[in-house]
């Protein structure tokens, strides 16, 4: 069985990946200039031409691009070729607001699925494969990406979209699905929904599962892994840089490997925008190397991670990017202290909570109220209320303790809170809509 899907690159030497990169990025900044005239605007007005980039060092000499660049430049204000090069569009999710596009080229595809091949073959696929996508078909990326990357390596592709689990249930156990790629939320209902037809984890013929285009806990992976029986791998990326697949986890299950060849990572400073040493927690920033439809330099993701260059026992060599804390506006200032959804995760799984919860955040004369539901399993949901109250003081102090700020806890029936097919939906923040 193949290790690596394109092992000359995936574990390539530093010296052998630099030089790729520095080739690149002289052609690609060129590129931009030339073809992107709201880019070339950015570069002028910080007195920056092509010329001043000869190597990946030179990339903090760009200007930075924004979501809302994005948003003021849609729908064509980016598109680095004529449409007529392009064979497809996709768009965010639109989870933090309006929805941008990203155009591809053939070139654009084939190194997307690529990445995502890549990741496949570092879970373990290969031809003898039969590969299931759940993620959502469409302008969602994830459906795509993995769909294309699964052809390449030659698995028996499964085109499930997400949604309509009793169908998605039958084809995996008739049709012996081995790999799973959905978002983790899916993942997890999926889990639940086999417990409950009476299927045991060992009952199906899952080995892996690659979830990705949310964030999600190291308890949840534990939780998914044990209720699907397989090893559940991270896989990263965004509409704007391509899809899923920009990076993607290996067996050691210690980070994401960052396809290196086709985009430079770095990690800012979210307030200064001053790039931050290896191994510091800030914002990701990519620069696409070789795209020709939607080629973005310095793009700011709003995703909060670190990098890593520790060798992997993997053997591939490209740097990795810790999972991500979350995006920096998913972060939630609640009377004054930083709570990210992760950290509630955490604790509840922890406590032995399913993860099925939402947290409410409003403002209440003029103080920020602060609740999660979280779902009781049918053995803890208990008809006694002092029972459920004791359930609910002992969630709070646990909160307290990881967050430094205690939450009304509101223990619910099993099944009341909504599950998710795609990404879920774990805060509804009501003081923005005031
Ligand atoms: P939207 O930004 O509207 O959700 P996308 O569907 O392009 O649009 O989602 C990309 C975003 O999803 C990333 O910027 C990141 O915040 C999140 N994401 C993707 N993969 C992961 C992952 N493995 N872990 C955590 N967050 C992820
Ligand atoms: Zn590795």
């Amino acid at each position: 069985m193949k290790r690596y899907y394109q092992p000359e690159i995936e574990t390539a030497s530093r010296e052998e990946i630099l030089k790729i990169q520095n080739e690149k990025i002289v052609k690609q900044v060129r590129y931009v200039y030339d073809n992107v005239p709201y880019y070339r605007n950015l570069m002028d007005k910080k007195g920056v031409t092509p010329d001043d980039i000869k190597s990946v060092d030179d990339i903090k000499k760009l200007p930075f691009l924004t979501k809302d660049d994005l948003r003021e430049a849609y729908p064509y204000g980016l598109l680095g070729t004529d449409l007529k090069n392009c064979v497809r569009i996709h768009s965010t999710s639109g989870t933090t607001g309006k929805r941008v596009v990203a155009f591809y080229t053939q070139h654009d595809i084939d190194l997307w699925e690529d990445c995502c091949a890549r990741a496949i073959v570092a879970a373990g696929g290969s031809d003898e494969d039969v590969c299931q996508v759940c993620y959502g078909y469409g302008l969602f990326t994830g459906g795509s990406g993995l769909h294309g990357g699964s052809h390449k390596v030659g698995c028996l592709t499964l085109p499930m979209s997400s949604g309509n689990t009793d169908r998605q249930i039958q084809f995996m156990m008739d049709l012996g699905s081995t790999i799973i790629c959905c978002t983790p939320s899916y993942a997890a209902y999926i889990g639940e929904s086999l417990a409950e037809k009476g299927y045991k984890p060992e009952d199906n013929k899952l080995k892996a599962g690659i979830f990705g285009a949310e964030p999600w806990t190291e308890e949840m992976r534990r939780e998914i892994e044990k209720s699907l029986g397989i090893k559940a791998y991270d896989i990263y990326g965004l509409t704007e840089t391509s899809g899923p697949g920009v990076a993607f986890e290996c067996e050691e299950q210690t980070g994401m490997h960052i396809n290196e060849d086709h985009f430079y990572a770095e990690i800012i400073d979210p307030d200064t925008g001053e790039v931050l040493p290896e191994g510091e927690k800030g914002e990701l920033v990519f620069t696409s190397l070789d795209k020709e439809g939607f080629p973005l330099l310095r793009y700011r993701t709003k995703d909060i991670c670190i990098l890593s260059r520790k060798p992997c026992s993997c053997g591939r060599t490209h740097v990795k990017m810790s999972k991500p804390f979350g995006r920096s506006d998913d972060m939630m200032i609640i009377r004054g202290v930083n709570v990210f959804p992760s950290q509630i995760e955490a604790v509840l799984l922890n406590e032995g909570y399913p993860p099925n919860y939402q947290i409410v955040v409003d403002r209440v004369n003029n103080t920020d109220t602060f609740d999660i539901y979280v779902e009781s399993t049918p053995e803890m949901f208990s008809d006694k209320v002092s029972d459920m109250q004791a359930g609910e003081d002992k969630l709070k102090l646990a909160m307290r303790s990881m967050l430094g700020i205690g939450p009304k806890i509101h223990l619910v029936a099993p099944k009341t809170i909504q599950r998710s097919e795609g990404k879920a939906v774990r805060v509804i923040d009501k003081r923005k809509l005031h």
